[in-house]
């Protein structure tokens, strides 16, 4: 009773995102009731697990007792100040810490509330940064072909992903797009490595031509995680920091999704022994509990800003929210978690266990591609096995297994015809295997013919 409602109130009242309201006439709208670990249950009793960590904010499960308590702890004290002219002390220990953890030329932390804020923060203080150092001709930005990087229309402009993008395209900024060095492209022979070095030359070729108009390049480190979970080899990151040195042009590195030991590391970038000018993180920030981001940047970047009011060289860029207290204060005890309970190490044995199930994929004739990055894998389903031709998107196979899995508890939100696993750290290697079932199921039903 209650659960039909619930289902009934919301549909009435409730515009979701990222959905078309319409599909909610066959599909069913799931409100959960609680939650604990990887288990999300909803109010008839059924249990999923959330092999999304909600969209790839939660990190070690929900309801976690450290997470949740330290949010009670700072709540009992107080619950926002404004953070221009005031200040707390989560956010100068959570700043401290993250400088420290962060790579080496990252010193100072701006904060926002969501992904979206951060790359809009990133991309202003890169543009504000070469006025005040009177470049005022540098005013474009260079991203990867399927790149994502938010929904506002800064950072929508920089994404590459047209299902988002196409539509807005009169309102965006003028962007240069090179084209991804994503491994799927790669030809049959050709290492992930010699197709990045390959696919390095386009970029190569846009900074040299564009460098005096040209702020900063963004990118998604490793894995392009909203453009399908398509990933890339590290050495395009160690050749794209040496172009960007050379060229006068920023990095940003947006690891709001890749960030917090996605890939196998806190950060991705460590894999390629690169420190960027810019680095937004959000999402696993709070270990999936409150809506915080923040921008790392390196004291060469802030000194630009910093000088007398009246040359009015200030980055006057705010939020009401910014710097929240509980935010941080989820934050730190996120950051605990990690140290306390080493948890990058202990990820390990969780990446080799998707590693091992997912083999039994290898000889499918659906599946053109298995790939992993650290606690990130992806399947992704193809027409043909040989030349990887994709299925049509309007035969929306992945929503089969989004469909199976719900009836049989577990949360896949394919993207596309992507089926991937990117589960918060708390998963356990029974769970694992249970979600590889089901998406083996479930890929069977929606490749039948
Ligand atoms: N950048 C990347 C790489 C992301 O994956 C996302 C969110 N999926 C964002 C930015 C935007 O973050 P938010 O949804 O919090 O605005």
């Amino acid at each position: 009773m209650k659960s039909e409602d619930l289902k009934q109130r919301d549909l009435a009242s409730v515009w979701h995102p990222c959905t078309q309201m319409k599909d909610h006439k066959f599909l069913p709208m799931v409100p959960i009731k609680k939650a604990q670990g990887v288990w999300l249950e909803d109010f008839d009793g059924n249990r999923y697990i959330d092999a999304i960590s909600s969209w790839w904010v939660n990190l070690f499960g929900h309801s976690n007792e450290k997470i949740s308590s330290a949010i009670k702890q700072q709540l009992d004290c107080f619950e926002h100040v404004l953070l221009a002219g005031f200040s707390h002390e989560a956010v100068i220990n959570l700043s401290e810490q993250l400088i420290e953890i962060t790579p080496a030329s990252l010193s100072k932390c701006f904060y926002a509330d969501n992904g979206s804020s951060a790359v809009e923060v990133a991309l202003k203080m890169s543009f504000h940064y070469w006025k005040n150092i009177g470049q005022p001709k540098k005013t474009k930005f260079i991203n990867l072909s399927n790149s994502y990087h938010g929904e506002t229309i800064g950072a929508l402009s920089l994404g590459d992903v047209s299902l988002y993008k196409e539509v807005y395209e009169p309102l965006l900024l003028d962007v240069i797009t090179v084209p991804s060095p994503d491994s799927f492209n790669r030809e049959i022979g050709e290492s992930e490595r010699e197709y990045a070095v390959r696919m390095f030359a386009h970029m190569e070729e846009a900074l040299q031509q564009h460098k005096d108009e040209v702020c900063a390049v963004i990118v998604e480190p490793l894995v392009q995680c909203a453009g399908n979970m398509r990933m890339y080899d590290s050495s395009y990151l160690t050749l794209l920091r040496m172009a960007c040195d050379k060229y006068e042009v920023h990095l940003i590195a947006d690891e709001i999704a890749v960030g917090f030991g996605r890939t196998g590391t806190m950060f991705a970038c460590e894999q390629a022994g690169i420190s960027p000018d810019f680095m937004c993180l959000s999402k696993g920030l709070t270990g999936g509990y409150l809506p915080l981001s923040v921008v790392l940047t390196t004291d060469h970047v802030y000194e630009a800003f910093y000088d007398d009011y009246e040359n009015l060289t200030a980055f006057m860029h705010s939020h009401s929210y910014t710097g929240n207290p509980l935010g941080c204060a989820a934050a730190l005890a996120t950051l605990d978690i990690f140290k306390s309970e080493n948890i990058i190490e202990a990820n390990k044995s969780l990446i080799k266990e998707f590693s091992q199930q997912c083999e039994r994929f290898c000889d499918h004739p659906n599946i053109g591609d298995i790939r992993q990055r650290g606690m990130i894998t992806a399947i992704e389903l193809v027409k043909d096995k040989a030349t990887k031709e994709s299925y049509p998107w309007q035969q929306r196979r992945g929503l089969e297994v989004y469909k199976y899995g719900l009836k049989h508890k577990a949360l896949l939100r394919p993207l596309g015809n992507v089926i991937y696993f990117m589960p918060p750290y708390v998963i356990t290697a029974e769970e694992i295997q249970l979600l590889v079932d089901v998406a083996e199921r479930g890929i069977e039903l929606a490749t039948k013919d």
